[in-house]
């Protein structure tokens, strides 16, 4: 058998539904794309992954002569609603940043081993645009939304690359939209029009980067007032332009076996309980499912006050009246603009015992805007 053959047939075992490879040539439309939305991209432009850097593979493994892409379906359970209200599939898929011990972190790890034992040198870290790797693999095509489609899966898929030294055998590209005509249901859909035409995104807008780049150490933690009433209660991602989409229902429309992981999250998950959490709540609870992008407690502390804010329940406000005494002034900020969202004359009278007491201008400021909402 040959060495592509026996790469691509360990993938399909190891689970993954699709497997494609492609020589390590570089990416120029995609550097150039990137460059020229720079100020969109910035915070990950300079963020660790470098991908204009990794965008040249060479750049980081000189000896690199193939990439294998592989699709990853992760909706072949079922989501529990309690959830996808809030969280993004590919969050409660588990999928992204995966640490070694669980098992979408295995998976990848299994991949390179074999690779190295068929004698490949496999590159590490290299952040490869793997939307368009799949593309240029045959394995997906694009969705207007900015969504790489897997043929019999849909959107709902995860893709992960191993650059190695190796000359394989190359698969043909599908680097192409694939919508049927006519088709802006997505676009239509986004709250925050952060889709500004076909195949476009700005980042700064969309819901999703707001729940999780939105920390100190990656692009600052402030949400515009307009996303924070746009983000309804997503805590962690955002599907909105996935759910709408045609090419989704098929899946999203199958009944589908239940995930008793989900389901055992799902039956603990609150968001008072999330504004409040402790230590504890958050490493058990939050930490085993949502471990990809958000390292701290309080963006999740912060992003549950926002939803509570736009669920608009007046019996939330006691938990948002706690919140205005986290010792995380982010959090009290947040607490504040919730209870001006929601109003009435208990939130008002909180706000103002609380901005006598308050010390932090950042947290002053959020309580002087919700009070005057409320005039
Ligand atoms: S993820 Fe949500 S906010 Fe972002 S583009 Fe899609 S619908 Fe819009
Ligand atoms: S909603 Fe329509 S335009 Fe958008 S990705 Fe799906 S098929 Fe394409």
């Amino acid at each position: 058998m040959s060495l592509t053959s026996q790469i691509k047939e360990f993938a399909l075992d190891l689970g993954y539904s699709k497997v494609g490879i492609i020589p390590a040539d570089g990416f120029p439309e995609y550097r150039a794309d990137l460059s020229n939305r720079h100020e969109m991209y910035s915070f990950y432009i300079k963020g660790p992954a470098r991908p204009l850097v990794a965008a040249e593979p060479r750049s980081l493994m000189p000896t690199a002569r193939s990439i294998i892409t592989t699709v990853y379906d992760y909706s072949q359970k079922s989501f529990p609603k309690e959830l996808t209200e809030k969280i993004g599939r590919v969050y409660q898929a588990r999928c992204y940043n995966a640490p070694p011990e669980r098992i979408n972190g295995v998976r990848p790890q299994l991949m390179r081993e074999y690779l190295r034992k068929l004698g490949c040198e496999v590159g590490e870290n290299i952040s490869l645009p793997e939307r368009l790797v799949a593309a240029k693999a045959g394995l997906v095509t694009y969705g207007r939304n900015n969504f790489a489609y897997a043929d019999g899966i849909g959107s709902f898929i995860y893709l992960t690359s191993f650059v190695v030294d190796k000359e394989l055998e190359y698969d043909s590209s599908t680097v192409e939209v694939s919508c049927p005509d006519g088709c802006s249901a997505c676009m239509k859909a986004c709250p925050t029009q952060a889709i500004y035409e076909p195949l476009k995104l700005d980042p700064r807008r969309c819901i999703a980067f707001n729940t999780f780049m939105t920390q100190d150490r990656i692009a600052g933690s402030r949400i515009e007032p307009e996303i924070r009433e746009k983000m309804g209660t997503k805590i962690h991602g955002c599907d909105i332009c996935q759910e709408v989409c045609p090419r989704n229902q098929a899946r999203l429309t199958a009944k589908l076996p239940d995930d008793e992981f989900l389901l055992k999250v799902a039956q603990d998950f609150s968001l008072s309980q999330m504004l409040t959490m402790t230590d504890e709540f958050y490493a058990t609870r939050i930490q085993p499912m949502m471990y990809n992008y958000i390292k701290e407690k309080k963006y999740f502390q912060r992003n549950a006050a926002i939803a509570l804010g736009n669920l608009g329940d007046l019996a939330n406000v006691s938990d948002l009246a706690t919140a205005m005494k986290d010792p995380e002034e982010l959090v009290r900020g947040y607490a504040a603009w919730a209870l001006g969202k929601i109003g009435g004359r208990s939130a008002k009278q909180i706000l103002e015992e609380n901005l006598s007491r308050e010390t932090s201008e950042s947290v002053k400021t959020e309580i002087r805007e919700a009070l005057l909402k409320m005039i």
